[in-house]
């Protein structure tokens, strides 16, 4: 019998199965996937490192006391996110650059709000929705309001304002200045790959890739973990990291009770794209103020319904790989571009930049490498948000089930949700928690 099983390879798991080993227990990580990293992954058939989901370290600064703190030490590269030069550009005067000082008005003064009025909420007030918060304060009128809030709600937490609990982004956006948007202090990019990273910090642990968990049997003596593929494992204690969404694939027995089960419905997973499109010589150089050996941040200036998105230039860290393009947009644009696949949501993201980078289709090289969080079975989307009302339903799940059964994973953390260090803290906690219970005979 092992001491204990992790479920998921993830940042959570990865960091549970290192606190189960320095407590000096057992450990078998069965991951459904065939690789590591979860929702952190460095895709390498670029000539650029491609990260495809999480691609630096939030919070760096303020709460990412565990991850960020060990990346230095080993000597990890990284730089700050406020070295990243940002341009704007409004498709209704293309090739100018925007005045953006109307559109950083407008976002000062709903961040301020949102933290003012989150305050009040996390002091005692009623939760709602984001929008509403808004509207009562008479700010839903302000120009460029929906572009701002798809970048607080959609591009970073993944889900509409109309449906985002304002508690649940107070408590993220506090610590979390939009990384995209403002001058933010508080991130700093991994050029050689944050899951790249990430996959060193689970060298030499137990995991067993391609085995997905089907059904976990637990009771006050230990656990049962069924997976495809191999003989069930028997253990005194396990943790499941799989999201809030990919949860619903694996069967609990007996089921889990009522409150945890709702926990994890008021948790849904909202969802990201990003895309990496290689070209052939440099096609925005000199352009919204582009330059080779710079990494530019483009952003459309668009009110209105017409989605976000964000395009990273790269060229200053790999002069010699050719210009590629990482584009991020918000969850509407998103499911579209999934489903479509990334040869035409390339071409369709290619239309759109032809406004501001005239030119651009011809000089794409055809290269192409997307993420697909929402069609993944053992993801099921991008990161978790709280329904209005909801956001306590992260701490609920911190409790063990049973004394032998944790969760863990971003949407466990209160104030880092939807982030890698949400998610290593949480593993961190639930590993600990874990390996005092397997003493327990
Ligand atoms: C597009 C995008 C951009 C992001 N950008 C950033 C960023 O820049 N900075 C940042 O801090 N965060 C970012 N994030 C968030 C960050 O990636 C996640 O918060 C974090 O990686 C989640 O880790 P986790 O361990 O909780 O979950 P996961 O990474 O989802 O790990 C869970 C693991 O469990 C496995 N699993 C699921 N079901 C089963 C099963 N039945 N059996 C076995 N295994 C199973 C999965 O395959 C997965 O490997 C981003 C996320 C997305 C999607």
């Amino acid at each position: 019998m092992v001491d204990v099983v992790v479920v998921g390879a993830g940042a959570a798991g990865i960091a549970a199965a290192r606190m189960v080993l320095a407590a000096q227990r057992s450990v078998v990580v069965l991951e459904a996937m065939d690789r590591v990293g979860g929702r952190c992954f460095t895709d390498t058939s670029m000539p650029v490192p491609f990260d495809t989901g999480a691609q630096f370290f939030a919070q760096s600064q303020s709460l990412n006391t565990d991850m960020y703190p060990i990346a230095n030490q080993f000597g990890v590269e990284s730089f700050g996110a406020e070295t990243v030069k940002r341009s704007f550009y409004d498709p209704d005067f293309p090739l100018i650059d925007a005045d953006p000082s109307v559109f950083y008005a407008s976002y000062a003064a709903i961040n301020a709000c949102l933290l003012e009025q989150g305050l009040e909420i996390a002091n005692g007030g009623h939760d709602c929705p984001a929008l509403q918060v808004l509207e009562k304060a008479g700010l839903a009128d302000l120009p460029y309001r929906e572009l701002v809030m798809q970048f607080l709600c959609t591009v970073v937490v993944g889900r509409p304002e109309s449906e985002e609990s304002a508690l649940d982004l107070f408590n993220f956006a506090q610590f979390s200045p939009a990384p995209f948007l403002y001058p933010p202090r508080d991130s700093n990019y991994v050029p050689g790959g944050l899951g790249t990273y990430l996959a060193t910090l689970a060298d030499g642990l137990p995991i067993v890739l391609s085995a997905p968990v089907s059904c976990i049997t637990h009771d006050g003596d230990g656990v049962t973990i069924h997976r495809a593929g191999g003989e069930p494992l028997r253990a005194r204690a396990v943790v499941v990291t799989a999201s809030t969404a990919a949860v619903h694939g694996i069967e609990f027995d007996p089921g889990l009770p009522p409150e945890y089960t709702q926990a994890f419905h008021d948790l849904p997973m909202g969802l990201a794209y990003k895309a990496m499109l290689g070209f052939h010589g440099c096609p925005f150089d000199g352009r919204l103020g582009t330059q080779a050996g710079t990494m530019n941040n483009v952003i459309p200036l668009v009110d209105g319904p017409t989605p976000a998105y964000s395009v990273n230039y790269f060229a200053e860290h790999y002069p010699d790989a050719g210009t590629h393009l990482v584009v991020t947009t918000e969850a509407a644009i998103a499911e579209q571009y999934e489903a479509m696949g990334p040869q035409a949501a390339a071409r369709d993201i290619l239309a759109r930049l032809e406004d501001p980078f005239p030119g651009i289709t011809g000089a794409w090289n055809g290269r192409v490498v997307a993420s697909s969080w929402g069609m993944n079975p053992y993801t099921r989307g991008g990161m978790s948000s709280a329904k209005a009302g909801r956001a306590e339903a992260r701490a609920l799940l911190q409790t063990p089930v049973g004394g032998r059964l944790w969760f863990a994973g971003e949407a466990l953390s209160a104030r880092s949700h939807s982030l890698l260090n949400g998610a290593w803290a949480t593993g961190i906690a639930a590993g600990a928690g874990a390996a005092r219970a397997s003493l327990r005979t």
